[in-house]
């Protein structure tokens, strides 16, 4: 399969792509793949088997090969054995970003370094969304899934003109109202519009506009995000369960994240920040089904590169009434909790499509924060749908897999219905 990448340089993607390359020559083991656990494994194998070719965009550093890049990340962080960078070589130094568009990414995007983006040589918005779904195209086949791992954009406000509706999202790009979009938006917008399944691995707004998610439906595409749950998040919504099912009463939650790396440098910033500390403080909620006091912080912490470290402080009340604590420490390598599941998700979203799903895929709720149409953030029941919709998939035909892209293409007038 091919997986197109939204933030190709950086360390999550460049993480999934040595990945990726290391295990299809047998130098790494397939630990921290959900998609080869037993229940999926054999059934994946044959349908969407353990095989990347990887293209995809930048906003930096787009003369530089995805080797260079990760290599650059290796320096800095060593997240895994070196030898595996080397072996790799051959296949990543070929890989290089398209431009893509930094449109209201915010000012945290040009601390990264050098910032070349679409629009900076004047294109209008209708010219960007061409060229970011010329070079999608270009790359693509009837296996091809796009995965957003770029940087985490500020909170657009919704305006229910030009993102509640497909009409209006096409006429905002039409009247070049660049202060409506951002570039989550329109790489989704491309993906969908295309065939071609996407997924949100960040908190960016990307496909969960009734806009986008009306373009899905049409072109009867699957998509899924948002915001990858590999940490802290992940540890919180297994552990929140516990104290629903002892009806212990859960009166505060403190959580305390310090991270360096590129993501610390962006998610410094108060605007990006924000859409981040919705997405991890909104689930306690959604698990316990009443809100505690909730402390929510995220600071960045330069000499921890991507190591990232959550201090959990619960306090919770149980029996005649009695207060008691409850603390945890996450310490965890980002890139290297998030790259397998870049992999998993480009292959479940495959095998979606390949049983002609479209729209969003809520069973997919397990590997986010902020899982789209669904209220489940409980990860036990969460992974209980995640195999229950393997197993109704498993059982449909999967001839047809690439009818959508073509007969979108057929007909003249725009999108067509496939059963
Ligand atoms: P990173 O900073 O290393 O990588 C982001 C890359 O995106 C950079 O190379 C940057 O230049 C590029 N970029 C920024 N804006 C872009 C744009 N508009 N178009 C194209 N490229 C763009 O960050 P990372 O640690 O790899 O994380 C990537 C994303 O995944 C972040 O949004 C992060 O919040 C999200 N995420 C990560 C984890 C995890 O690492 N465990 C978990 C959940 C979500």
């Amino acid at each position: 399969m091919k997986v197109w990448i939204f933030g190709l340089h950086g360390i999550v993607s460049t993480t999934a792509i040595v990945g990726a390359k290391a295990i299809e020559k047998g130098k790494a083991p397939k630990v921290g793949l959900v998609s080869e656990l037993s229940h999926f494994k054999e059934e994946l194998s044959e349908t969407v088997p353990f095989e990347f070719e990887f293209g995809g965009v930048e906003i930096r550093e787009t003369d530089k090969s995805v080797y260079e890049t990760a290599l650059h990340h290796w320096v800095l962080n060593q997240h895994f054995d070196k030898d595996i960078l080397e072996e790799t070589k051959d296949q990543t130094s070929k890989i290089k970003p398209k431009k893509g568009t930094a449109l209201n990414c915010g000012n945290a995007i040009r601390e990264l370094g050098r910032v070349e983006a679409l629009e900076d040589s004047g294109l209008t918005l209708k010219e960007i969304s061409e060229k970011i779904e010329a070079d999608i195209t270009d790359f693509a086949d009837d296996e091809t899934v796009a995965i957003n791992v770029a940087s985490t954009e500020p909170v657009i406000k919704y305006n229910e003109e030009y993102h509640g509706s497909l009409y209006g999202f096409e006429k905002m790009i039409k009247e070049n109202k660049k202060e409506f979009a951002s570039a989550s938006m329109l790489y989704a917008y491309a993906a969908l519009k295309n065939n071609i399944p996407y997924v949100n691995f960040t908190p960016s707004t990307g496909s969960s506009i009734p806009a986008l998610k009306e373009l899905a439906q049409k072109t009867n595409t699957p998509h899924a995000g948002n915001d990858g749950k590999t940490g802290e998040t992940l540890a919180k919504t297994t552990i929140v369960p516990l104290f629903s099912y002892r009806n212990l009463k859960v009166l505060g939650w403190m959580g305390y994240n310090i991270l360096g790396d590129l993501d610390g440098v962006v998610l410094n910033h108060t605007e990006n920040k924000e859409s981040k500390i919705i997405s991890k403080d909104g689930v306690l909620e959604k698990v316990l089904g009443y809100s505690p006091y909730t402390i929510t912080e995220i600071n960045y912490f330069p000499p921890l590169q991507d190591n990232k470290t959550a201090f959990d402080f619960v306090h919770y009340e149980g029996f005649l009434g009695k207060k008691m604590k409850f603390y945890f420490i996450w310490d965890g390598i980002d890139a290297i909790l998030a790259a397998p599941l870049v992999l998993d998700l480009a292959r479940f979203a495959l095998y979606a499509k390949k049983k002609q799903q479209a729209g969003v895929i809520k069973e997919l709720a397990f590997f986010f924060k902020s899982p789209m149409d669904t209220n489940i953030y409980n990860t036990h029941e969460q992974f209980i749908l995640l195999k229950e919709w393997f197993d109704s998939l498993r059982s449909r035909s999967d001839a047809g897999s690439n009818i959508g892209s073509r007969v979108w293409k057929q007909d003249g007038r725009g999108f067509a219905k496939t059963a």
